[in-house]
């Protein structure tokens, strides 16, 4: 993975936001990883946990607080006009819900040709129109959707419209921010699918929020989990499920619904308890020590670093000690 070339590099990533009494909410509070060419890579943590805000930091809809990220080298809050018009073909958005993203009012066309007319990718009327046909085909829409108003449709249309739009100028990048929480259960893996597919086809790189770690086992290569504005583990999917390091995911993991009640019967639970603490004022060492079984002395008092616990697996628990560098 390592070898492979970095599209996105986040360094100690911070987002606070001002609170009452002279204090910040801290919802991104020191966030590094990089997302490699060509890989998936999800983020999860209970709401709150500042995911989307992270997401959102990383693409530069909103602005940084501290910390550095490029996106091909390019530190993305510091582009020029022009850099930030490319960036805007490269890197595209896919928003949680599609009842608030597409305006109602528009044609599914109109909605799909604005950044092909934008970018200016089509060299004529024709082009246009066999480019907008052929993304409703690849969304799974059928060409005479075109010419109807957006509210014509249901939740999981309306975000195959949306994959459409993102797909329209032909990016590198796309933005997940969780693209099925607010569709029915039976229309997400039909969305999950698709955006499986499209990833392979286009051989695109993604960043997939979602707050369900059953959600993106299946679309990512590396999940990474967070809990109060913090990453708190990282790894490779299967790895992440077979054999997480941190207490906070293994939690996670057990409220999984397993179908299959032999292996359910198996498998110890590990109930959540307790509240998440402010962000605005978080916990003097580990964050999860309030809620954690495993919690020790040292847990109170000192914040556990992110470190490579194994290869490639990054967690910030005590349980693991102190690695040398
Ligand atoms: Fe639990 Fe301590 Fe690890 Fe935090 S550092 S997750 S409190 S064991």
């Amino acid at each position: 993975m390592n070898d492979r070339e970095k599209i996105l590099e986040v360094k100690n990533l911070k987002k606070y936001y001002p609170a009452k009494h002279g204090n910040y909410l801290k919802a991104v509070d020191g966030v590094t990883f990089d997302i490699y060419r060509g890989e998936t890579l999800g983020i999860v943590g209970e709401s709150g946990c500042g995911k989307t805000t992270c997401g959102k930091t990383c693409i530069g809809i909103l602005p940084k607080t501290d910390g550095t990220v490029y996106f091909r080298g390019k530190d993305i809050h510091r582009m020029t006009r022009k850099q930030r018009f490319a960036f805007t073909k490269e890197v595209q958005m896919i928003f949680q819900d599609p009842y608030a993203s597409l305006d109602p009012h528009q044609k599914v066309y109109n909605i799909i040709a604005e950044g092909i007319r934008i970018h200016r990718l089509a060299g004529n009327k024709t082009e246009e129109q066999k480019m907008v046909l052929e993304l409703l085909e690849m969304a799974g829409l059928l060409a005479g959707h075109a010419s109807r108003n957006v509210h014509e449709f249901s939740g999981g249309q309306r975000q195959r419209i949306g994959i459409a739009r993102a797909l329209s100028v032909n990016p590198g990048f796309l933005f997940c921010d969780e693209p099925i929480s607010a569709l029915d259960v039976s229309i997400q893996a039909q969305i999950i699918n698709l955006l499986m597919d499209l990833k392979k086809e286009k051989d695109l790189t993604m960043f997939f929020i979602a707050h369900d770690l059953s959600i993106v086992r299946h679309i990512s290569d590396r999940i990474g989990v967070m809990y109060l504005g913090k990453m708190v583990e990282l790894t490779d999917s299967d790895t992440l499920y077979d054999h997480p390091l941190h207490p906070y995911t293994e939690a996670l993991l057990t409220a999984i619904p397993i179908a299959d009640p032999d292996i359910s019967a198996g498998r110890k639970q590990m109930i959540l308890e307790g509240e998440v603490p402010s962000p605005v004022n978080p916990p003097q060492g580990c964050r999860f020590a309030g809620r954690c079984k495993k919690c020790m002395g040292i847990c109170h008092d000192t914040e556990p670093v992110m470190q490579e616990i194994e290869p490639n697996h990054w967690a910030a628990c005590h349980l693991y000690g102190r690695k040398e560098k």
